[in-house]
């Protein structure tokens, strides 16, 4: 029987199942994208052997790991913070050797501007739903009549969880309509710039369709997350410290990486996949890791694969606006902001603010000099006011916002806007079948093509940690044969 081996290379064949494999050539992947997923994958397939040629369209790596400078001083536009209950990005910061840059994020109050002014995001309150009954009946968010029924959650029956549903109308049944509209909205509809009613609980919040498929009271099986240690950390300098940082190490270890250079369509050629930039030809590999936004990867997979572009151009996405504000370091000790991490604004207030962080509170090294930094934020899926406006009226009506919610009575004395067009992905119900329709389709007409990233696998760096390591392994196997 002939045997093979493989590290990450072509395997070469041998008929005397006592010898070794000749030799190896290594595969050539191209990877197409460079936000995290992207570098990311590269790493990984560098590690298994892989000759890497990584392609980002902008001139910088990094997709939404950006920083931008405001009075003087960087401050996160994109991700601010890295989820510690993953091991993933913990343990690539200490790979990078940036241990000695994690900061943890100070405890603080998030505040939500509810319908009755600030109130307080009750403990162990957390995306995918309550954990704790009493904070969240004290929290003055809901209405006697919304407390009684959301004390009730142990009561009502379960229901089957085979098929996907909506995370806010699972939650709404069982806490009721206030909870979801007054806290499930303005924390993971926040997070994910989305519709709770729209996303689907089995892709947006796996661990409570987990628990949910357990078919039992929700508060009675869920434990708060116990433990020492901040739940979210950063890096001293930006997270875009990684993002130098991994491509220091790519450079080092082999990757090409031309940066500048947009992939506009894929083409199988000869069992191999030919990439075409916008400069024209581009190279012939062995496989492709994909971690582009949706649209784009529709774009490119369209002419070989057209049935897997057809699902990918129905992932949707939202377009956000960030936007940086310093304020004198007066405005820390005159405003409820003072008191808080930050606040939260529940979509039925139709106000343009979405969130706001203080950073100067929830980060120590944001608390000198004479400024405080607030990162502010507007748009959602289905609201696109954040784009009718320019920079600076953008700017002037999230501070309106903001001042009108924290009581804050200066203004900014520097501001710079961000604008993320069509980048937070919705992962809506269904959206599991969706991308295995588009999965299955891209193996058959782009053998050793792969998705990875936000838009697939869902939205933060450990997510698209864990979808890039998948990527990598599923083009490039370590183990034996392929
Ligand atoms: C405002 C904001 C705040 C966030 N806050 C957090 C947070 O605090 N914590 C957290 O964990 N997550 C946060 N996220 C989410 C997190 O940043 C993303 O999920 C993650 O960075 C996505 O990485 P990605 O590599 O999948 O995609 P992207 O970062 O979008 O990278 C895609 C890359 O593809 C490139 N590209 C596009 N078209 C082409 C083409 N034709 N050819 C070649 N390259 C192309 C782009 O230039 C880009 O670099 C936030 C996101 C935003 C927008």
């Amino acid at each position: 029987m002939p045997t093979s081996a493989h590290v990450g290379g072509e395997v070469v064949r041998s008929e005397d199942p006592s010898s070794e494999p000749q030799r190896t050539v290594p595969r050539r992947v191209a990877v197409i994208g460079g936000g995290i997923s992207g570098l990311a994958a590269a790493k990984d397939l560098l590690a298994s052997g892989a000759a890497v040629t990584l392609f980002d369209a902008d001139a910088r790596l990094g997709g939404q790991l950006h920083a931008v400078e405001v009075a003087g001083h960087q401050v996160d536009v994109g991700a601010e913070s890295m989820f510690t209950a993953a091991p993933g990005p913990l343990a690539l910061v200490e790979e990078l050797g940036l241990g000695d840059r994690v900061v943890g994020a100070n405890a603080g109050t998030t505040w939500i501007w509810s319908d009755r002014g600030l109130r307080r995001l009750p403990d162990g309150f957390t995306p995918a739903g309550p954990t704790r009954l009493w904070p969240m009946l004290s929290a003055r968010v809901l209405s006697p009549r919304g407390m009684v029924r959301a004390a009730g959650e142990a009561l009502v029956p379960t229901t089957d969880a085979t098929q996907d549903v909506a995370v806010g109308d699972f939650l709404q049944r069982r806490f009721g309509r206030e909870v979801v509209d007054g806290l499930v909205d303005p924390l993971l509809g926040g997070l994910h710039a989305g519709d709770v009613r729209r996303l689907s609980l089995r892709s947006a919040t796996p661990q409570l369709a987990a628990l949910a498929a357990r078919r039992r009271s929700l508060l009675l099986r869920r434990r708060p997350r116990a433990g020492a240690g901040p739940v979210f950390v950063t890096l001293i300098g930006g997270m875009h410290t990684l993002v130098s940082r991994l491509a220091e190490h790519l450079e080092r270890d082999g990757a090409d990486l031309q940066v500048g250079t947009g992939i506009e369509r894929l083409e199988r050629d000869s069992g191999r996949t030919r990439l075409h930039s916008d400069a024209g030809p581009a190279g012939s590999f062995d496989a492709v890791v994909l971690a582009v936004p949706a649209a784009v990867a529709a774009r490119l997979t369209g002419a070989a694969s057209p049935l897997a572009a057809e699902v990918l151009r129905q992932l949707r996405a939202a377009s956000v606006a960030v936007a940086a504000l310093a304020y004198p370091r007066s405005a820390a000790t005159t405003s409820t902001l003072a008191t808080g991490t930050g606040v939260l604004v529940p979509s039925h207030r139709g106000r343009l603010l979405k969130a706001a962080t203080h950073l100067s509170t929830k980060w120590a090294h944001h608390a000198e000099g004479d400024h405080v930094y607030v990162r502010a934020s507007a748009g959602r899926a289905d609201d696109t006011r954040a784009w009718e406006l320019d920079d600076d009226t953008l700017v002037d009506r999230l501070h309106a916002d903001l001042a009108e919610a924290t009581g804050l009575d200066v203004e900014p004395s520097a501001a710079r806007v961000h604008r993320w067009p069509a980048t937070m992905p919705q992962l809506e119900v269904g959206h599991a079948g969706r991308l295995a329709t588009a999965e299955r389709a891209l193996a058959q007409d782009l053998p050793n093509v792969a998705l990875a990233g936000a838009p697939y696998h869902g939205p933060g760096i450990a997510a698209c940690l864990r979808s890039a390591a998948a990527a990598a392994a599923a083009v490039v196997p370590t183990t034996q044969e392929r």
